[in-house]
């Protein structure tokens, strides 16, 4: 069998011009609170036997690591495009399918054509990346901290650089991406880290984990997403067994059982999940690290409309996190979506209005006594909007007082932003 390619000979370039850089959501997304995306590269150097690139729901053609899709044209589409963005919303670059560093960026230089038109705007972005090579471009990214915001996110889910040459072969060494993120923290940005997806008995183990935290604690990190294998049936999952086979042969029972179901998701047994992730809750507890993109990080910088949809998804996986019935929350949650979903497709509609207002609307509602029809005002509140006065209590106080959910602890701090904003992260 061959071993995966990452660097070099039997590489294969395809060029493909788009037609628009970036892709758009109605609402951020409550992953890593992306509202626009894109990505210069499509199929991966870095050849990480786990990439579920591989299946066939993204229709990537050819070997996935050596047959890479190049978008020469994004940046000139890029530059066209964000100027006219009218809703603020995080930049997300990095997928499940490509890394925007992977090593082709250091002939190619696509990211770095991007990060200059990014560095003279105002929308925050947020990069996930296995390489260290993203440190060529560390001074536009701080420029785009400095006028937003910059967050840095490493996908990392080991201490040992030998798990990294069998799993992840062309991605960076340990110690590169550990010390991108040290420079990136020290350039004043916000670092996460995505350790995920976690391979049961490989990289899941407590032992490999405090080990990994208490590196990136070190590093005084912003946050820790863990996460678990995924293994969709077909190109996946095939192409992971055959390399388990000969890396782990002492493995391949557990995840022939762990797998056995086959879900389209590719999602394990639920014994395990139900076993994996209270365990990685409970060392994001013990190093004091929210294990969401934390809400002071990203509140500043979506609309006032978006930044509630973001917070009320968080808080139903923390509270769930911690066992606690999310039913009148997630009944709420859903009245608020079909609210603002409903404004919200007026004001796409029209071109003229500014989505400020919608801001305003929903600081309207947020007040506590109706304000008088007839004045431009609205005599409904958000306890109507929602069916839940204690969360349009608790909503009101984000909005209007602006005060901010810690993560870690629960509670709701701060009044007015000016000691909460990133420069005491
Ligand atoms: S870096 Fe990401 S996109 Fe690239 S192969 Fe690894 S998991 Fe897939």
């Amino acid at each position: 069998m061959p071993g995966p390619r990452n660097n070099g000979e039997d590489l294969r370039l395809h060029s493909r011009q788009v037609k628009s850089a970036l892709r758009r959501a109605n609402l951020s997304d409550s992953f890593v609170v992306g509202k626009y995306s894109f990505s210069p590269y499509m199929a991966c150097q870095h050849g990480c036997v786990y990439c579920d690139g591989r299946a066939e729901r993204y229709y990537v053609d050819g070997d996935f690591d050596r047959d890479i899709v190049v978008r020469g044209n994004l940046p000139d589409l890029l530059g066209r495009e964000i100027p006219r963005l009218r809703e603020r919303g995080f930049v997300s670059i990095g997928s499940g399918i490509s890394d925007a560093y992977q090593p082709i960026e250091a002939h190619e230089r696509i990211m770095a054509q991007c990060a200059g038109i990014l560095a003279t705007q105002d929308h925050p972005v947020t990069i996930m990346t296995k390489s260290a090579l993203a440190l060529r471009d560390i001074d536009l990214w701080a420029q785009v901290n400095a006028r937003s915001r910059f967050i840095f996110v490493v996908s990392l889910t080991h201490a040992a650089d030998e798990t990294r040459k069998v799993w992840e072969p062309g991605a960076s060494s340990v110690d590169d991406r550990l010390e991108a993120l040290r420079r990136f923290k020290a350039a004043g940005c916000v670092t996460g880290v995505l350790a995920m997806p976690l391979l049961p008995g490989i990289t899941d183990t407590s032992e490999n984990l405090k080990t990994l935290y208490a590196r990136l604690a070190e590093i005084d990190v912003d946050f820790i997403m863990p996460g678990g294998l995924t293994l969709r049936p077909g190109r996946q999952k095939e192409y992971f067994m055959r390399h388990l086979e000969r890396h782990r042969p002492d493995l391949v029972d557990r995840y022939h059982d762990l797998y056995r179901e086959d879900r389209v998701s590719g999602a394990p047994r639920a014994s395990y999940t139900a076993e994996l992730y209270p365990r990685l809750t409970a060392h994001n507890a013990d190093f004091r690290l929210p294990w969401l993109v934390p809400h002071r990080v990203y509140r500043n910088h979506l609309q006032v409309y978006d930044e509630v949809n973001v917070l009320l998804h968080h808080m139903v996986e923390l509270y769930e996190a911690r066992g606690i019935n999310t039913r009148p929350l997630k009944a709420a949650l859903k009245r608020y979506l079909a609210w603002l979903e409903t404004r919200k497709a007026q004001y796409n509609r029209h071109r003229s209005w500014r989505y400020e207002d919608l801001d305003a609307e929903l600081t309207a509602l947020c007040r506590t006594s109706p304000r008088p029809a007839g004045d431009g005002g609205t005599t409904a509140n958000l306890t109507a909007v929602i069916g839940n006065g204690k969360l349009a209590a608790f909503v009101s106080e984000v909005v209007l007082e602006r005060k901010v959910l810690d993560y870690v602890t629960l509670k709701l701090e701060g009044r007015k932003d000016e000691s909460l904003t990133g420069e005491t992260l």
